[in-house]
């Protein structure tokens, strides 16, 4: 099989790079953002036939540096939706983070490839579009993050379930009482995932779970009052589903993204194993409790916009976006990422039914809209 990475330069990139290379499948091709030095490693240890960078000032440069290698080298936005519709690519990973990686999933499923999809803004931001058109051509939508990846587990070869429980590690501050003071740095501290910056402070925030219901809901076409967060700091149950007869089935393992990535590979069969097995009673326990909603608002505001539908769940990532950035680089507070948030989704008039346009549209209104609460 011919896979592409999309993101290969990141965290989940560089892993799919390692299990890739495990299962024995081909590395097609590969895309950075801006990591110029990692993107050429990777293309000399993996040798893909084709190599992008986003960043268009970079693109000379890696095409000097690759000149040894049989490669082609591609650069800047149209350069990524390129490798994004490959011909001989069969699978393509999307692991790109932000929205930036809407028009490459939508350019892959469109040329007819499954799509390994760990890129969940992309699903926020059009999850009605990119299903439709998933199902017009008949291609697979098989998701990456470690919680869809359970319930598609969990319901492959079932009837669709009545209930989705979401579990959340609930982040490094899960037991802190006051939010205000926390630093990037404790912030970046994940208790159990090794992660990208973005969504490391997103699961701090437990906005990476607002991202995940919306994400769920559209990926498997329930209702969002259908879905339910359980805090689980363990992280070995990776979500749930409950079925019309009351059984629930839970997927579980080690924390570790290599078993997604590699599920999404060769599924529907199972592959060679990636992980160690799971020793529940070394474990010992296993613990749940709710999330607590007046500390961390998010996941009401992923409840919300996707309630509101339309352009709303783009409107929460762009401005989720911006804040994290603004977090990172001291500008503003943790707690301001809160509600900077809701005063923009309040502040927005949703669109509904929009085109991959008004989504963009959208986006770029609430970025340009949280900037300002920031000035
Ligand atoms: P990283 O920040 O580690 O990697 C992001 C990747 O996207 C890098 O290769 C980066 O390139 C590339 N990139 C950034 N901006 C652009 C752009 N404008 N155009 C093209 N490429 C770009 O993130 P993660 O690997 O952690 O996450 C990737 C996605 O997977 C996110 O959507 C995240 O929510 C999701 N995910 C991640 C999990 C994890 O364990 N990490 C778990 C589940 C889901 P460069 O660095 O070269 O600039």
């Amino acid at each position: 099989m011919n896979i592409v990475v999309l993101g290969a330069t990141g965290s989940i990139g560089g892993c799919s790079l390692r299990v890739i290379r495990s299962l024995g499948f081909k590395i097609l091709g590969i895309s950075g953002g801006k990591n110029i030095d990692l993107l050429e490693a990777e293309a000399r240890k993996y040798l893909p036939l084709v190599v992008a960078i986003a960043d268009e000032n970079k693109f000379f440069e890696l095409k000097d540096r690759l000149k040894d290698l049989p490669c082609k080298v591609l650069g800047g936005q149209s350069g990524i939706l390129e490798l994004a519709s490959l011909k001989e690519a069969d699978r393509v990973i999307i692991a790109i983070s932000g929205a930036a990686s809407l028009l490459p999933t939508l350019y892959a499923i469109r040329a007819g490839k499954d799509v390994c999809l760990a890129s969940k803004e992309a699903f926020v931001l059009a999850g009605e579009i990119l299903k439709k058109e998933a199902l017009k051509r008949n291609t697979s939508i098989i998701p990456i993050d470690s919680e869809h990846s359970a319930i598609f587990q969990c319901i492959y070869g079932n009837e669709k379930p009545e209930r989705i429980i979401l579990t959340a590690s609930g982040g490094p501050f899960l037991n802190r009482e006051t939010l205000n003071d926390i630093t990037p740095e404790e912030a970046l501290a994940h208790p159990i995932w090794m992660m990208g910056r973005r969504i490391t402070i997103d699961s701090s925030t437990l906005m990476n779970k607002a991202f995940e219901i919306i994400e769920a809901s559209y990926l498997f076409d329930i209702d969002v009052e259908k879905i339910d967060v359980v805090i689980h700091p363990e992280s070995i149950i990776h979500s749930m589903v409950e079925f019309s007869d009351g059984s629930v089935l839970a997927q579980m393992s080690v924390p570790d993204m290599s078993l997604p990535i590699a599920y999404s590979l060769t599924f529907p069969k199972r592959g060679k194993r990636m992980v160690s097995s799971l020793n529940l009673s070394k474990i010992g326990s296993l613990s749940f409790k709710k999330p607590d909603l007046e500390r961390f608002p998010s996941i009401e505001f992923g409840f919300n916009a996707k309630r509101i539908g339309g352009t709303m769940p783009s409107v929460l990532n762009a401005a989720d976006e911006v804040c994290v950035e603004n977090f990172l680089e001291k500008k503003i507070s943790f707690n301001k990422i809160f509600e900077n948030v809701k005063k923009t989704l309040e502040s927005h008039i949703p669109k509904k039914d929009p085109t991959i346009d008004e989504i963009l549209e959208a986006d770029a209104w609430a970025r340009n809209y949280v900037k300002c609460l920031h000035q």
